[in-house]
């Protein structure tokens, strides 16, 4: 992605990141200061964190989750880490191990809760039950406890590492689909809500994936290698995938397509409702926990 010789649009220094999508090249320092700029802008652009605010960041251990309690750790909020452990092997071992060094690193806290221990079964043990795709349940179950342990933490606001490829790639799936439920949710902040829902605020809703893999190397993150070994079944990447081809061709598609959607929008989307009790014969039979069908994305 860098040409030898090319100067960052800042200082004029020599550059190391290119970005087509902002016709911008960078040196570090300058990136620092660029994402710094855009994350503080989606912070206040749409009232997710009041300045030095107590915020909890789920942490996977991925670029994403770990770039993001860096950059609001770097901001000046009081933001303490949260890692729910999904028990996948080696995968997950990997995982905790980054996230325990980012703590050291940043000298914050980090919270640890396992799934299955929460859950009381497997994620696969719930997915077969269910017969639904393992991320579909596994996203929901991580949405569930994470907002149960923010709770039961203190914390009133929940941080993910979600971003602009997530989002534009939800957004797209959801339009091709028709989802107008999903499309009438989507928005980077979810208020609190009555029956315990903490809010939910994605910072990172303006940064592109090769941004924040940018960033990340800039810092040295101590990110963990490897992909989840059971995201096989997951339909996300190939609406991210055909956005990453459009962008290709046209520099700026993605944050157009999903920042002028927000901009199209009314305002926030109405905070979440307690479900009814899913007390039917069926339910109190089934083996395993049924879980809420809602807010599953593509
Ligand atoms: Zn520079």
């Amino acid at each position: 992605m860098t040409d030898p010789g090319m100067k960052c649009s800042r200082c004029k220094g020599p550059a190391r990141h290119r970005f087509p999508q902002h016709n911008a090249r960078f040196c570090d320092p300058c990136l620092e200061i660029f994402f710094q700029r855009q994350v503080q802008k989606a912070i206040d652009k749409f009232g997710m964190l009041s300045p030095g605010q107590k915020v909890l960041v789920a942490v996977s251990g991925g670029k994403d989750s770990l770039a993001l309690w860096q950059v609001l750790c770097d901001l000046g909020y009081e933001a303490e880490g949260l890692h729910l452990a999904l028990d996948l092997g080696p995968f997950s071992a990997v995982s905790l191990e980054s996230c325990q060094a980012m703590a050291s690193r940043l000298g914050r806290p980090l919270r640890l809760a396992s799934l299955e221990e929460m859950a009381g079964f497997s994620v696969q043990e719930i997915v077969w039950a269910n017969r639904r795709q393992f991320c579909s349940i596994c996203g929901t179950m991580k949405r569930h406890y994470l907002n149960r342990l923010a709770l039961d933490l203190g914390h009133d606001t929940i941080a993910t590492g979600h971003h602009l490829d997530d989002e534009a790639g939800r957004l797209l799936g959801n339009m091709i689909h028709g989802h107008a439920d999903h499309l009438a949710r989507q928005w980077p902040v979810l208020e609190a809500g009555e029956g315990g829902f903490a809010r939910k605020v994605k910072p990172l809703c303006r940064m592109g994936g090769e941004e924040i893999t940018a960033y990340a190397k800039a810092h040295e993150l101590p990110v963990a290698s490897g992909k989840c070994p059971k995201s096989k079944g997951a339909t996300l990447p190939f609406y991210q995938e055909a956005m990453r081809l459009l962008d290709q061709k046209m520099p700026g598609t993605k944050r157009d397509f999903y920042l002028g959607f927000l901009r199209g929008k009314d305002g926030p989307p109405p905070p979440p409702q307690a479900p009814p009790p899913p007390a039917t014969a069926r339910h109190a039979r089934a083996p395993f926990p049924r879980l809420p069908v809602a807010q599953s994305p593509p």
